[in-house]
């Protein structure tokens, strides 16, 4: 059997629903540049390791997300000691807020611009209905505003629910150095620190305990976002046309005259 190009393409980019091939919102926003990302690549063994690490990163955000959804529909459940200063990080941070949750890794499709993805959370937060998208990375970056506004515009085009807002609630745990302020995270299976200061190399870095932290984001220029959402993906297609040239069922490729 000869390897399927267009398969891969497909299966890695998106997915069927009822006969239709919709690209992933999350497949979409790679288009942007990371400039962390190559760092990263750059401060790796090889590229296999670094692949490996990332899969690790990600069943801890996996470990993260599946924990804070079951805490915040209710659920009592046995938290991973790994994560406990994630978990209390998440705690403190709805201590100071009323929630009430609709629904958790929920499909959206947005039928107007022909994508589609899924939502983390749909809350209600201090009387408020939105998106709330769970994230463990070490900050919020900018495609965040991007690939929640997709989520945003594919719900409101025809949930009952409609969201008024959308949020980041990032979470990570990290050990910081009493000397340099350099940050330890072993989120990756092995420890990986960043920053500290100029006198980074000069002493041994001596760890302090693991401490979780939360950052808080609400998104409110919908329209604005929205627009370089559409625009990365019109980007994007331009990117992958010989590709979605031949998906006969996109829609994308005839209704938006993509074919270039
Ligand atoms: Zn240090």
């Amino acid at each position: 059997m000869t390897f399927n190009y267009l398969e891969d393409f497909k299966r890695k980019n998106g997915y069927e629903i009822e006969g239709v091939w919709y690209p992933r919102v999350t497949a979409i926003c790679d288009i942007i540049h990371k400039p962390g990302l190559l760092r990263y690549y750059a401060q790796q063994p090889n590229f296999a390791a670094a692949q490996e690490s990332l899969n690790k990163a990600a069943d801890w955000g996996n470990l993260t997300h599946s924990t804070i959804e079951a805490l915040l529909s209710g659920e009592e459940i046995e938290i991973d000691p790994l994560i406990k200063p994630s978990i209390r990080a998440f705690d403190q941070w709805r201590s100071f807020h009323k929630i009430k949750p609709f629904g958790f890794e929920k499909k959206v499709i947005s039928n107007k611009y022909f994508y589609v993805g899924t939502v983390d959370a749909l809350v209600e937060i201090d009387g408020k209905v939105g998106i709330l998208d769970l994230k463990t990375s070490s900050g919020i970056w900018d495609e965040y505003s991007l690939q929640t506004v997709a989520y945003f515009q594919a719900l409101n085009e025809k949930d009952k629910i409609k969201a008024e807002s959308r949020w980041i609630l990032r979470i990570d745990q990290y050990q910081e150095c009493l000397i340099c302020g350099a940050k330890k995270r072993e989120k990756e299976g092995k420890e990986r620190i960043n920053g500290g200061g100029k006198n980074f190399f000069s002493h041994s870095h001596q760890w302090g305990p693991i401490k979780g932290e939360y950052e808080f984001k609400e998104f409110d220029n919908h329209k604005q976002d929205l627009k370089a959402f559409l625009a990365a993906k019109k980007l994007w297609e331009w990117v992958n046309r010989n590709n979605l040239s031949k998906i006969d069922n996109y829609l994308g490729n005839k209704k938006q005259n993509i074919l270039f």
